[in-house]
């Protein structure tokens, strides 16, 4: 039997389309509010198939898609998703990396891994280095804007259905955090309570908190400053009680962000987005990155990729399942994945991202 290398053709076409989901209650954190979800997707057509790709984020980045890496990346190798990663990085040098363009980048890198993948008839998570069969989530909500009744039950659904830890948001209201982590943690029983203050405390209010929540048993706090200040998430990380990991990283664009604030010690976990951080190329980026500090990674929302990146890192702490993405994913793609006893599992899928884009039930959201 003679094994012919596999030609896996060219790109012919890259193209966007975005929606905007109104979320089924308002919400909060400590620094933002919003009442709606927007999400920009990406088809990659080529070798007779199309690939789906994605990122939360402005609807402008579509312009940055369609007009400037959709014409870098057509007629480009389909299996070359690195070479094309690059053209996009060279394409957005005088435009701007960082935000709006990592995230188009992101969303079309996403969508070329998804074509390559099934053309090969494998999960994305087969191309990468799949350090996991399976990746563990942790329940993520909990927001500002809800009762204590609301959080109750959503935080207390999560663990019912299997899974090991749930994160709140904490920092809008400074008097009321402390009431607010006394009735989850009530709630919840013994499982894992995370926080995130979304930048919302000086540092002062944040180990004043960190002590006080230890108290009930917070064992993650995210952003208690601002990622802009990784001096004071450091002295934050060292003056913690040791039960309590510190995290940031859900707005790195590109590698020498996530490398400074590795340097500066300023995280026990460090977080990537892999609608943001260049995709499921610049995911795994991070993830060596991460595996050089012997650090874990933790990915932050969009479920249904991250499931597929998370199986490529080494130390890989766990998967963000986000509450409002959950919901999104599940109302604009059949294949959307679902955490079945604390776990996703990238392969439920099939091919690919293993997602089918419901063109007809999205288009009541569509908005370019
Ligand atoms: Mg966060």
């Amino acid at each position: 039997m003679t094994e012919e290398p596999i030609d896996l053709g060219r790109v012919d076409s890259v193209s966007s389309s975005t929606y905007t989901v109104r979320t089924d209650r308002p919400e909060s954190d400590g620094t933002l509010r919003w009442d709606s979800t927007t999400i920009v997707v990406v088809e990659a057509r080529g070798g007779g198939r199309a690939g789906l790709g994605y990122s939360y984020t402005d609807a402008a980045a579509a312009h940055l898609i369609d007009g400037v890496l959709a014409p870098v990346v057509t007629g480009r190798p389909i299996d070359g998703t690195g070479s094309s990663w690059a053209a996009m990085v060279d394409a957005l040098r005088n435009i701007g990396r960082p935000g709006l363009g990592s995230a188009a980048l992101s969303a079309v890198d996403i969508a070329l891994w998804d074509l390559k993948a099934r053309l090969l008839h494998v999960p994305v998570a087969t191309l990468t280095p799949a350090f996991h069969d399976t990746v563990p989530v942790y329940g993520s909500g909990g927001f500002t804007s809800y009762s204590d009744a609301e959080l109750q039950e959503q935080l207390s659904g999560w663990v019912e259905q299997g899974i090991g830890s749930v994160k709140m948001k904490v920092g809008r209201e400074p008097d009321r955090d402390e009431a607010r982590v006394r009735t989850a943690r009530a709630a919840i029983g013994n499982a894992g309570l995370f926080v995130d203050a979304n930048g919302a405390w000086t540092r002062k209010q944040a180990l004043s908190f960190a002590e006080r929540f230890a108290e009930y048993g917070v064992t993650w706090l995210e952003e208690p400053v601002t990622s802009d200040d990784l001096d004071g998430l450091r002295l934050l990380r060292d003056r913690s009680p040791a039960c309590m990991d510190v995290s940031a990283g859900e707005y790195g664009y590109d590698l020498p962000h996530f490398r400074r604030m590795l340097a500066a010690g300023a995280v026990d976990c460090l977080q990537a987005d892999v609608t943001r951080c260049g995709g499921i190329t610049g995911f795994l980026a991070v993830g060596a990155l991460c595996d050089s500090h012997t650090l874990d990674l933790s990915s932050h929302t969009a479920p249904s990729v991250s499931a597929h990146a998370c199986a490529g890192v080494w130390h890989l702490r766990h998967l963000e399942y986000f509450h409002d993405h959950v919901r999104l994913e599940h109302l604009l793609f059949d294949g959307a994945l679902t955490a079945v006893s604390g776990r996703i599992n990238p392969g439920d899928g099939g091919p690919g991202l293993g997602l089918q884009f419901k063109t007809q039930d999205a288009e009541a959201y569509r908005v370019a």
